[in-house]
């Protein structure tokens, strides 16, 4: 745990492939945060997903920050062994009837919103949930459980919104240093996923418990996480924690404007190295001299 009011920032990449110029340039613009407030970056090994993480991208992962000259405090957070912890918040929310156990799968879902076009969508583009097992009794439930049928946990967004209650927002400061005060919209994502059916955990909680107890003051991360952040917030509100300030950054793209991701094959730091491009050259050429 780190003093609450040093401000504290985390690089948390997962380590399910070679960190690219995208993940390059989300580090540099905690480097720049964390120094213009005179904090400190911590970095958390976001590896919930057993199955697509590996060790050795995680040893990548140290390599290629301390190649490009980040520095950063000991010890790193492994997701991966603090299990224990997001599971008792689902169990915290699940006992004041917050989640739901859901049987559903994606195909089943996507069978459920299939006859319908205008089905409404999450941020991200998924279906909202068409609630099919909001309404389950709970003998049902029970059997299924007993039974040994995996479940998904929901959250009953209604009911969240109403615990929640007062008007929740963020400070959000961009990449250009303007604070603006935005308004959560946790509603858009309907009876979100909050505990996964394969993992006792989901990004969404296990990155709001752990900002909350790495002491993070401000997260810097990708444009893309924006509209996840209502989620967050709404999670930070049900769960009593304090939340951090936003500052979410644009994403770098290719030529074709995908952004880069590693199903966009966006080139890996470590070829870049091999090319014999230095790190104060990458520094340059993504806007960091
Ligand atoms: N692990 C996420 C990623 O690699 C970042 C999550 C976050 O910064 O909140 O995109």
């Amino acid at each position: 745990m780190t003093t609450p009011h040093r401000p504290t920032l985390r690089f948390a990449p997962s380590p399910n492939g070679y960190l690219h110029l995208g993940h390059a340039y989300s580090a540099l613009q905690n480097e720049r945060v964390a120094a213009k407030l005179g904090g400190q970056l911590l970095v958390r090994i976001e590896n919930i997903d057993l199955d697509r993480c590996r060790r050795d991208y995680e040893a990548a992962i140290f390599e290629d920050l301390a190649w490009l000259g980040i520095i950063w405090q000991e010890p790193v957070r492994r997701q991966s062994e603090h299990f224990s912890d997001y599971a008792c918040a689902l169990e915290d929310l699940t006992g004041r009837g917050l989640l739901y156990p859901c049987f559903c799968s994606r195909s089943d879902i996507a069978r459920k919103v299939n006859g319908s076009r205008d089905w409404p969508r999450d941020p991200d583009g998924g279906p909202l949930y068409p609630g099919t097992c909001k309404q389950m009794s709970a003998d049902e439930r029970a059997q299924r459980l007993a039974a040994g049928q995996h479940a998904a946990l929901r959250i009953h967004m209604d009911e969240a919104l109403s615990v929640a209650g007062m008007r929740l927002g963020w400070r959000e400061y961009g990449e250009e240093d303007e604070p603006r005060d935005v308004t959560a919209e946790p509603a858009l994502w309907g009876d979100a996923v909050i505990g996964r059916r394969d993992i006792p955990t989901s990004y969404h909680i296990a990155v709001v418990i752990d900002d909350h107890l790495q002491g993070i003051t401000d997260v810097v991360r990708g444009q893309d996480l924006f509209n996840a952040t209502s989620l967050h917030r709404l999670l930070q509100a049900l769960l009593g924690l304090e939340a951090p300030n936003y500052r979410h950054h644009k994403l770098l793209r290719d030529k074709g404007g995908e952004k880069l991701s590693k199903s966009t094959r966006a080139k890996a730091i470590r070829s870049l190295r091999n090319e014999g491009v230095s790190p104060l050259e990458l520094r340059r050429r993504l806007g960091f001299a």
